[in-house]
C-alpha cells in the first residue's frame, strides 16, 4: 500500500545522554536544516510585529513573520485588548490599520481614545500581510537565535514541522519579550532597578448584555460598586486596592460588548512558563468570580461573560539594553531626537508591582509628548538585529508609557523600514545614519513632533487625554 508522508514517517532519531544524575539531557551536536532565506524576518505578530512587517514588506523587502500564536495581533487579539491607545498622528502603516478597522464598521470612540473589534482586527491584519505580499508562518516559536562573529544571521524555530532555521538579512525583535536578543546574548534588564520586580499580569477578557451601562471616566465607582455588591453575593477578594486605576469596562464597537481589565496577578516571571501558567490559572478565576460580582451591580445584572483571552497580557518582561536608554526624564522633559523614529504622548502608567500601593504612578508623573530614537531599537554589542515594541532600550518607569500599542506600531514601522533599507543597501541597520531614516519616514507621511510645541501636539491628537500635572 502507498503511503503518503501524512500517514507514515519518521524524524531522525538525535543522539541524546541523560546525563548529571538527571538533571540535564545532553544533545548531541545536530543538523537543522534552513527552510527560508528573506531579506527580514519578524519574530512575533503583535502591533509591533505587524507594523515592522508590513513596513518592511511595502517597502520591497522580502519578508517573513513568526508567529506563536494562530493569529496576528499579540495583545490585541490572542490578548483581548482593548483600547487602543497613542495611534493618533503616528501616520503610514498605523493609520492605514484604523482606516481599515473605519471601513470595516469596527472602531468605535471610547473615552478620550478608541476601541475595535478584536475578529475584525485579525483578518484586517491578514488581508493586509496578503495584499502587502508579505510572508508568515503561524504556531511558530523562535527559540534561539544564529549570531556568527558578533552578527545575527537567522533564528531557530520550532514548530510542528519540527526544528528549523531561516535566514535573513536583517531580524527585527517583536516578540514583546526581547526573546531573540536574549538568545543572541544581548544584555537585557527587567523590571525595576531597585528589585528587578516588574508590573503585574492581566487576562483580559469579554462580555456581552452591558445595556445601557455608560462609559466609565474613572475607576473608583466600579470599584465602590463591587464592594457594596458583596452584600449580595458574598465576599469575593478583589485582585486590586482602590487606586489601581481598575476595573475598567471598556465598551467595544459591537452593541452591549465590552473588554474588562480587572483581574491582576503579581510577581510573576514572564519568561517562566510554570510562573505563566500559574498566573493564568489564577486569573482566569478571578475573571468568573469578578463576572458574579459585576452582575450584582447597577445596569449590569444582564452581563455574560463570552470569553477570556486565550494569552495572559504581560506589561512587562525584558528590556534590550540598546545604544540610548530612554528615561523619565526624557519624557518628562518632552525630548526631540535628531534620529527620532516615533513619538509617545501617553502617561507613564505604572501599575504598582504590590496588591496593595495606594498611589497610581500615572497620576503623580508629569509627562510630555517626547520623541523616540532610532538608537533605542538598535541592540548593544550585535549587529544585525533590530527590536521594537515594549522590548526596546528604555528603564522601567519610561517603558510604562511608551508599552502602549499605538508608540509599539510606530516603533514596529520605523524598524521594518530600517530593516529593508540595511538589507537593500547589504549594509547593517547601526550604520543607517538616524536623520536618513527619520526623513524616509516623513516622506510616507510618519507623524513626529519636530520642533512643533506641546499645545499644538495636543491640539492635532483629536483631544486625547493625557496627564499633566
Ligand atoms: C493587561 C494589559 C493592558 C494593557 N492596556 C493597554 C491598552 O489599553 N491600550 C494599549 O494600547 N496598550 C495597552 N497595554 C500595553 C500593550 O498591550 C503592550 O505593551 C503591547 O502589546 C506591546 O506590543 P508588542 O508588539 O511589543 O508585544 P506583544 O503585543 O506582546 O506581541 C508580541 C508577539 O510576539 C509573539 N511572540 C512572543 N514570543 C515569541 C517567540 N519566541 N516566537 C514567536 N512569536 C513570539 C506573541 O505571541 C505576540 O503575538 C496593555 C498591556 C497589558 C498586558
Amino acid at each position: 500500500m502507498n503511503q503518503t508522508k501524512e500517514t507514515a514517517g519518521s524524524f531522525p532519531a538525535h543522539p541524546m545522554q541523560v546525563a548529571a544524575g538527571n538533571a540535564a539531557v545532553l544533545e548531541a551536536l545536530r543538523r537543522t536544516p534552513v527552510v527560508a532565506d528573506v531579506d527580514v524576518l519578524v519574530v512575533g505578530g503583535g502591533p509591533a510585529g505587524v507594523a515592522a512587517t508590513l513596513a518592511a514588506a511595502r517597502s520591497g523587502a522580502k519578508t517573513l513573520c513568526l508567529e506563536r500564536h494562530g493569529m496576528l495581533g499579540g495583545v490585541w487579539t490572542a490578548g483581548l485588548l482593548n483600547p487602543l491607545f497613542d495611534a493618533f498622528g503616528k501616520g503610514w502603516i498605523v493609520q492605514a490599520l484604523i482606516d481599515r478597522l473605519i471601513a470595516a464598521q469596527a472602531w468605535r470612540k471610547w473615552n478620550w481614545t478608541h476601541t475595535f473589534d478584536t475578529e475584525a482586527m485579525k483578518l484586517a491584519l491578514e488581508e493586509m500581510f496578503t495584499e502587502a505580499r508579505a510572508a508568515w508562518w503561524y504556531y511558530s516559536t523562535c527559540v534561539d537565535a544564529i549570531v556568527e562573529a558578533g552578527r545575527i544571521r537567522g533564528v531557530v524555530v520550532e514548530s510542528k514541522s519540527g526544528r528549523e532555521a531561516i535566514l535573513a538579512k536583517v531580524v527585527i525583535d517583536c516578540s514583546g519579550d526581547g526573546d531573540v536578543a536574549a538568545r543572541a546574548g544581548v544584555p537585557f534588564e527587567v523590571g525595576r532597578v531597585e528589585d528587578g520586580r516588574a508590573q503585574p499580569m492581566t487576562l483580559m477578557f469579554e462580555v456581552e448584555g452591558i445595556g445601557d451601562y455608560p462609559e466609565q471616566r474613572s475607576s473608583e465607582p466600579l470599584y465602590d460598586r463591587l464592594q457594596d455588591a458583596m452584600a449580595q453575593v458574598g465576599p469575593v477578594e478583589l485582585p486590586f486596592g482602590r487606586a489601581k486605576n481598575v476595573p475598567w469596562i471598556i465598551h467595544l464597537p459591537r452593541p452591549g460588548a465590552a473588554a474588562v481589565q480587572a483581574t491582576h496577578v503579581y510577581g510573576v516571571d514572564a519568561t517562566d512558563v510554570r510562573a505563566l501558567t500559574r498566573a493564568t490559572v489564577a486569573a482566569r478565576r478571578q475573571a468568573h468570580e469578578l463576572v458574579r460580582l459585576l452582575k450584582a451591580t447597577p445596569h449590569l445584572g444582564g452581563l455574560r461573560l463570552t470569553q477570556t483571552a486565550a494569552a495572559i497580557g504581560v506589561r512587562e518582561a525584558r528590556r534590550v539594553r540598546g545604544h540610548y536608554c530612554l528615561t523619565i526624564d526624557d519624557i518628562r522633559a518632552g525630548r526631540r531626537f535628531e534620529d527620532a523614529v516615533t513619538f509617545g504622548a501617553f502617561p507613564v502608567d505604572v501599575h504598582e508591582v504590590d496588591p496593595g500601593a495606594a498611589v497610581h504612578s500615572s497620576r503623580i508623573t508629569a509627562t510630555q509628548p517626547y520623541e523616540i530614537p532610532y538608537r533605542c531599537l538598535l541592540p548593544a554589542g550585535l549587529e544585525g538585529l533590530l527590536v521594537a515594541g515594549r522590548c526596546i532600550s528604555g528603564t522601567h518607569e519610561s517603558h510604562a508609557s511608551y508599552r502602549v500599542t499605538g508608540t509599539c506600531m510606530g516603533m514596529g514601522q520605523a524598524a521594518g523600514l530600517a530593516a529593508a533599507m540595511a538589507a537593500a543597501d547589504g549594509t547593517p541597520p547601526s550604520a543607517l545614519a538616524g536623520p536618513t531614516l527619520n526623513a524616509e519616514l516623513a516622506r510616507r507621511g510618519v507623524g513626529l513632533l519636530g520642533s512643533r510645541a506641546p499645545d499644538e501636539i495636543l491640539g492635532d491628537l483629536h483631544g486625547q487625554k493625557l496627564v499633566w500635572e
